[in-house]
C-alpha cells in the first residue's frame, strides 16, 4: 500500500470565503501515483471546513446567507466563546454545520465523484494562514 500526505495552505484576505480546491486535490492524486484507494481532505483548523457540493456561485451565496442567519457574526457579545477575547464564536458554529472533512474514492486514477460534486474549502475566520490536509492511501 502506498501513502501520500500534503498540506494545502490558504491565506484568505476576507473573514469568510469558499474556495474551489478540486484542482489542488487532483494534483495531489497525480503526484501520489495512486490509482485505487481513498483520499481524505480535512480542514486542520476548527473555524474552517472542507465540504463537497456544486460549483455554483448562487448556491455559495445561499450558504453565506443561511450560515449568517443561523450564526450571525455580530453582535460578538452573543457568543460565550467570545468571552475568551476572541471574536470567532460564529466561525466555530459555521464550521460545525459545513463539516470538517470529505473522503472521496479513487478509481482508475480519478476522483470518483457523483454528478456535479466538487470539493471546497470553507473559511469562516480568515485573514491568517491556515491549512488543509490531503491524505491518500491505496495502490
Ligand atoms: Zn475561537
Amino acid at each position: 500500500m502506498k501513502s501520500y500526505r500534503k498540506e494545502l495552505w490558504f491565506d484568505v484576505p476576507n473573514r469568510r470565503e469558499f474556495i474551489h480546491i478540486t484542482p489542488d486535490v487532483q494534483e495531489c492524486l497525480e503526484e501520489s501515483g495512486i490509482r485505487e484507494g481513498l483520499v481524505l481532505v480535512n480542514a486542520m483548523h476548527i473555524t474552517a471546513s472542507v465540504f463537497i457540493n456544486d460549483n455554483e456561485s448562487g448556491l455559495h451565496a445561499d450558504y453565506e446567507r443561511w450560515l449568517e442567519e443561523l450564526a450571525p457574526h455580530a453582535p460578538i457579545s452573543r457568543y460565550r466563546h467570545n468571552l475568551t477575547g476572541e471574536d470567532n464564536g460564529d466561525a466555530h458554529l459555521k464550521r460545525q454545520i459545513m463539516g470538517r472533512e470529505v473522503v472521496v474514492a479513487i478509481t482508475d486514477g480519478q476522483l470518483d465523484f457523483g454528478p456535479w460534486e466538487r470539493i471546497f474549502y470553507g473559511e469562516f475566520d480568515g485573514r491568517r494562514r491556515k491549512r488543509v490536509l490531503v491524505k491518500i492511501i491505496g495502490e
